[in-house]
Formats: structure tokens, sequence, C-alpha cells
């Protein structure tokens, strides 16, 4: 028996991995995928990569750079746009209203400018405040609907962070005044692996790592201290780390309390429906990724993976992937085909490419893109995940923790879980 058994083998599992290496304990983990890597993984088709989605690392912690960094990468500026209604504007939109007619800008500042401030009892209020009416209500608030699939009044602001830029009046009336107003994104560098797409970035840890494919983990008897997997098969463990979707472990575990179980049902996802569209033509993405505000688009965001890496796309070619977010809240009403054609259509509207370019289309969902921060989700989840650990339980990763992590959070979120296991196991 290992002395860690790791429920998972993305980059949370992965990292807990490597924690057990450095505690010098064994440690085994269990994937239920034919392949390591979970949202990290890439897949390719005819020639072409693509990874599970914008994947870009900023990364900056120096045990997530030791591993890394030992693949050589390219560096990318974070520069980004936003398609509205016929219009690229840089990203964010507001300190970059230069392009829209001036009766439209004036309107827009002026809402921020006598925006009265009061008590913020969700999402919408922190928008509207920040922003003013106008302009939250030209653009985050319809982004929200597309990318957090709920209104911005049903959501909290507990994971806002620096991921929205706060509208500061003087930024806002320069890049209304100036085409070129300063890069205000969060963070300014981004990299991402020359080859093998940003599944490269992990493979040292997948190497390093006992891994068992094809492992799904059905039941988790904290009592009996076992896991039993889908084909029958018992496997004891002493120490235990979950990187699997809260919801679903409390789902699989014995006496769990009825309050305990109610708050887990309650947390929700957004699914993603990833349509990749491979071309035959050279670059054809205006910016690395960008946003889609039209609501008539169903994809929030797009991202360019030839842009990420040549490598990702034969030469002479060029890829776009298109991501269309649904959740048990507001759940998918297109068809593959629907959702295909409405990208396509899309494309030719935006000037990027003509279906005569078109490769091929590809579709793939992902079940859990990102957990959602529902008004009050963090209370429940919190309540939860103590419960958990009372069991002796370690949980990891975005959506073992069910919390909004970066990639290189996942992973340091895995080692801080098996770093907690082993300490307090003396
Ligand atoms: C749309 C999108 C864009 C993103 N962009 C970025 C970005 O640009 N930069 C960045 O750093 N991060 C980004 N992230 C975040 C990053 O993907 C995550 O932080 C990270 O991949 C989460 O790793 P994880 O190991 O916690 O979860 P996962 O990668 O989901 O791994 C969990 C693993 O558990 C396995 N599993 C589930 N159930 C079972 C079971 N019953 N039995 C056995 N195994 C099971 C799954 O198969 C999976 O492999 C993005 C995420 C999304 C959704």
């Amino acid at each position: 028996m290992s002395d860690v058994l790791i429920l998972g083998g993305g980059i949370a599992g992965l990292g807990a991995a490597h924690a057990a290496r450095r505690h010098g304990i064994t440690s085994l983990v269990l994937e239920a995928g034919s392949r390591p890597g979970g949202l990290l993984d890439s897949f390719s088709v005819e020639g072409f990569r693509f990874d599970n989605a914008v994947h870009l690392s900023f990364a900056n912690e120096p045990e997530v750079r030791e591993i890394f960094d030992r693949t050589p990468y390219l560096e990318h500026e974070a520069a980004s746009l936003c398609w509205d209604d016929g219009y690229w504007l840089r990203h964010p939109v507001q300190n970059n209203l230069f392009p829209l007619p001036v009766e439209e800008k004036v309107a827009l500042i002026e809402g921020l400018a006598r925006q009265e401030q009061g008590e913020i009892r969700n999402y919408r209020d922190w928008l509207v405040q920040q922003y003013g009416t106008p302009i939250a209500a030209r653009w985050p608030l319809i982004y929200t609907r597309k990318y957090w699939t709920i209104p911005a009044e049903e959501m909290g602001t507990g994971w806002i962070g620096p991921r929205m830029r706060q509208a500061a009046l003087n930024e806002v009336l320069l890049g209304a005044m100036a085409e070129r107003a300063p890069n205000t994104y969060y963070v300014s560098v981004m990299r991402y692996p020359k080859k093998g797409g940003y599944r490269a970035f992990i493979e040292p840890l997948i190497e390093a790592a006992e891994i068992r494919c094809g492992a799904h983990v059905v039941s988790v008897d904290q009592l009996g201290r076992r896991v039993r997997l889908a084909d029958g098969e018992e496997l004891p463990f002493r120490l235990l780390v979950s990187t699997m979707p809260l919801p679903s472990l409390v789902a699989m575990m014995r006496d769990v309390p009825e309050e305990i179980r109610a708050d887990a049902a309650s947390l929700f996802a957004t699914r993603v429906d990833l349509i990749s569209i491979a071309l035959r033509r050279p670059e054809v993405s205006p910016s690395l990724w960008f946003y889609i505000y039209d609501q008539d688009v169903l994809a929030a965001r797009v991202y360019s993976p030839s842009w990420k890496s040549p490598d990702n796309a034969p030469p002479g070619c060029c890829s776009l992937q298109w991501e269309i977010y649904s959740s048990c809240r507001r759940p998918l009403q297109a068809s593959v085909a629907e959702m295909t054609e409405n990208c396509l259509a899309a494309m030719e509207r935006m000037g990027l490419a003509a279906r005569s370019d078109v490769i091929f289309t590809h579709h793939k969902q992902l079940p859990f893109g990102n957990v959602v921060f529902d008004l009050g989700m963090e209370e429940r989840r919190d309540r939860v995940r103590a419960w958990v650990e009372a069991q002796g339980i370690g949980v990891a990763g975005r959506f073992g923790e069910w919390a909004y992590l970066w990639s290189n959070q996942s992973f340091m979120s895995g080692c801080a879980a098996v770093d907690r296991l082993h300490a307090a196991s003396g």
C-alpha cells in the first residue's frame, strides 16, 4: 500500500505526488481518464494540436517555475481584444473606448462619473458601482451571463481579486481620447511551451509519478479507509487526497450528514463546449485571445492555438478554439451542429476567415470548467470542505477545493494537501 492515495491525475494530483516525493513517502495516483493531465491535457486532430480551452502560464511560485521552466517556452504579451457589435475594442473595454462614437463615449463616461457608491450585496452592485450603469449594462453584465451562466445579481464578489480591472476615471478618459492607452491586464507576460501544447509543462510531473489510468473511483469509505473502483477493485489507504470535484466526492462517501449532503449538492460549475476550427491560412486571429460580447454569438471567448505556438498547426495554417459556457442553471440549448454553425458564422462576420478556408471543425465538452460563485457558495463550500477534512481526507485543486484556481495554484494546492496530511500523521 502506498503512503498516500491520490484521486485524480490533473496538476493538483500531480502536485500532491510531487509533495509526497519531497517528504520521502510513496504515492499512487488514480486517474479515471485514459491518460493523466486533466484540464491541462492537449489533443491532436489531423496535425493540429489544441488545449482544453485557453491555457497560458503566469506562474510566479518558484516551486512551479522550477518544473515548468524545464520545458522551453515562448513568452507572449498579455494583450487581448473584445468583439462587440462590429467593433474591435482593446481589453478591458472601459479603458479602451476610443473607437466608439463620441456621443456614446460621453454617455458611458458620464454614467461612471455620476455613479454613487453604496452597499455591495452582489456582483451586479459591484459592477455598477465600479463602472457606472451604462458601461456595466453594455459589457460586463452581458458577459457575466455568457461566461458564468447566471445573472450578476445572483453572484457574490469574493472571487474577483485582481481579475477585474477597477475603473479609474483618468484611465477611462485617457482610453476614450487616445488610441493606445496603457495595457492594464493584471499579468504582463504569459508563457506557453514551444512544443507539445500546455501539457508539456507538466510532463516532468507525469514522468515522476506513479499513476494508474482508467481507475474510475466510485466510492470512498472514509471509515473503513478504502476506495472502490468501477471494476469492483478495492484499494485501502492510510492518507487520501482527493482532487475530484467536491460534490462528486461527497456523493461517494459514507454516513454524510444530511445538511452536508445538501450543501455539497448545491455546488455547481460551468461546462465548456469547445469548438475547434482548423484553417488553411496563416494566422487570422487579431489577438492571442479575445472576448465576445454579442449575445447572438454563443461563444464567450476565443483563442488561437497557433498563436500560442506555431507548433500547434502545420506550416501555413492556423487554428481557433471557441469556448461556449453552460450549466445546470443555463442548460445548453444548441446541438453540436448548431454551435459549430454559430461559430463559423461569427468567424465570417468578424472578417477572420471564410468557410472555404476551413479544413475541419471539432467538438469536445469539458464537464467541469469554472466553479460558480453564486450567492453564499463560499459558506456552503467551506462547511463541506471542513467536514471532509475532519474525516481525515485532504482536498486539493480547482474542483477538490472548489475554488477559482489557475494551474499553478492547483499545483500548490495539491502540494499543500499532502504537507498538511503528512504533518498531521506525524
Ligand atoms: C476555460 C478554462 C481556462 C483556463 N485557463 C487557464 C490559464 O490560462 N492558465 C492557468 O494557469 N490555468 C487556467 N485554467 C485553470 C486550470 O485548468 C486548472 O487550475 C487546473 O487544470 C486544475 O487542475 P486539477 O488537477 O485541480 O483538476 P483537473 O485538471 O480537472 O483534474 C482532476 C482529475 O480528476 C480526475 N477524476 C475526476 N473524477 C474522478 C474519479 N471518480 N476517479 C478518478 N479520477 C477522477 C479527472 O479525470 C481529472 O483528470 C483554466 C481553466 C478553464 C476551465
